[in-house]
């Protein structure tokens, strides 16, 4: 009766203290981990976990106390706890799992009697589960499940200020008319990754790409449909390149590809590739471009160590082979 009446203090009291050390941390991932470590001291369970759901992907983002019970166990929309959560946005109460309808969909089988899944909700959107269970059935009681309601609150406030943060941190490094890598990512990531290269004596090689006669364009058509171009030259870039290779814009229409341990044969190979997409793609208006009615681009290439071995070097070295593919006739690549 006693706890019908009221949440008690202890609980209350563990709210504060949760909500103050989550603080104003960005991170979700730390977020969970001491949201967790947290549910785990002060609710008497065998284990705890927050699992988040972001486009039908589910992962077991921390957890503590179930050992290798969970290792095998894969986390997915079609399982039955998680899509029962999903097309409801109701938590689960079991106080006794032989009784329950989820009896045989236990992530950790039999080693779980009683349990509770409460869904974080953001947006009108199931973004997350936290869930406890025990080995003893009636474990829990209303006051876990209050106890879950806020957390789960907090986590959904968490995950939209997370939300947010990793927009804004990729504001500051992606450029926005093309979608690639801005400047200054550039010199960051150039001087890491021939720093990492240098140390662990690992290929790397750079690739510089400017616009064939792109000025004629702007010319012709007006400096918004040249932003056109340059917005679908970033598409063709995001499309063809491989994962390893990043590509960022280096100042108006040139770019710059970073690849990493790709030795210069590699390096060239890929140039010359990413030279007859762009050459094949249609691009509106292309026509009127250069001597060949077509949007071509000319790359040059510089790799570590053949080429260079320091930073200056590295970027001047694919600078002047850029310089020599326009005077070489444009649409090319030289290394
Ligand atoms: P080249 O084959 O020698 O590269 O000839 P080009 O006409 O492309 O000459 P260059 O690279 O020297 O000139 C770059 C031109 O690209 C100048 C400008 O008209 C255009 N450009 C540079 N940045 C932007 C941009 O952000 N938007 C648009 N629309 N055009 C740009
Ligand atoms: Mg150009
Ligand atoms: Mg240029």
């Amino acid at each position: 009766m006693a706890e019908k009446q009221g949440v008690d203090l202890r609980i209350l009291k563990a709210i504060f203290n949760i909500t103050n050390s989550i603080g104003s941390e960005l991170e979700l991932e730390k977020v969970c981990d001491l949201m967790v470590e947290k549910i785990y001291q002060l609710v008497k369970c065998n284990g705890c976990a927050i699992i988040l759901i972001n486009d039908n992907k589910v992962k077991l983002q921390s957890e503590i106390g179930f050992g290798p019970s969970i290792k095998d166990v894969e986390f997915s929309v079609d399982m039955p706890l998680i899509k029962y959560i999903l097309s409801t946005k109701n938590k689960i109460f079991i106080g006794d799992i032989e009784k329950s309808y989820f009896k045989y969909s236990m992530p950790r089988g039999d080693l779980t009697s009683s349990m509770i899944c409460m869904p974080i909700i953001v947006k009108d959107k199931v973004k997350g589960i936290i869930y406890i269970d025990s080995k003893n059935i009636n474990a829990f009681s209303s006051n876990h499940e209050y106890f879950l309601n806020i957390l789960a609150h907090e986590i959904s406030i968490a995950i939209e200020r997370a939300i947010a943060y990793e927009r804004i941190k990729e504001l500051t490094i992606k450029d926005d008319l093309t979608g690639v890598y801005n400047r200054r990512k550039f010199d960051q990531d150039l001087r890491e990754e021939l720093n990492k290269s240098i140390r662990y004596v690992r290929n790397l090689s750079l690739l510089m790409l400017d616009i064939d006669y792109f000025k004629k364009y702007n010319d012709l058509y007006g400096h918004q449909r040249g932003d056109a171009i340059l917005g679908k030259l970033g598409m063709v870039f995001n499309k063809h390149m491989r994962n390893t290779d990043k590509v960022y814009r280096y100042g108006g229409e040139e770019f710059a590809i970073i690849c990493t341990e790709t030795d210069r044969e590699n390096a060239i190979i890929c140039a010359e590739r990413l030279r007859k997409v762009i050459n094949e793609e249609k691009f509106e208006g292309e026509e009127d471009i250069g001597p060949h009615n077509n949007l071509t681009v000319s790359i040059g290439v510089s790799n570590f160590p053949f080429d260079a071995t320091e930073l200056d070097q590295f970027i001047s070295h694919a600078d002047n082979a850029l310089y020599k593919a326009k005077a070489a006739g444009r649409n090319r690549v030289v290394a």
